[in-house]
């Protein structure tokens, strides 16, 4: 077995199997990108590699295809707070509606 794999196994007992932003189960699926359902387990930077983000355990995690493909270039906090509904919380909490 690769570190790499060994490394991914140990995120997904981390993470208990959930997305790392909607914390919804996912699955594993040796299908082709294109035809793995939406909660199909990817693995994720949370800094993208474009923005600097290295290779490193810290900087990985395992999110539904899903949450992958919606998330784009948005910061991984900010779409966390996006994805588990707490955005709304947090922009209420700072003004005054
Ligand atoms: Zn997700």
């Amino acid at each position: 077995m690769t570190r790499h794999i060994q490394n991914r196994i140990k995120i997904r007992e981390k993470q208990g199997g959930k997305c790392c932003y909607c914390l919804g189960p996912m699955v594993l699926s040796d299908k082709p990108p294109w035809k793995q359902p939406p909660n199909a387990e990817t693995l994720e930077h949370l800094r993208r590699r474009a923005d600097g983000g290295r290779n490193n355990r810290d900087n990985i995690a395992l999110a539904c295809k899903r949450c992958n493909e919606e998330r784009g270039g948005m910061d991984w906090l900010m779409y966390t707070s996006y994805r588990r509904g707490e955005l709304w919380e947090l922009i209420s909490g700072c003004k005054d509606f």
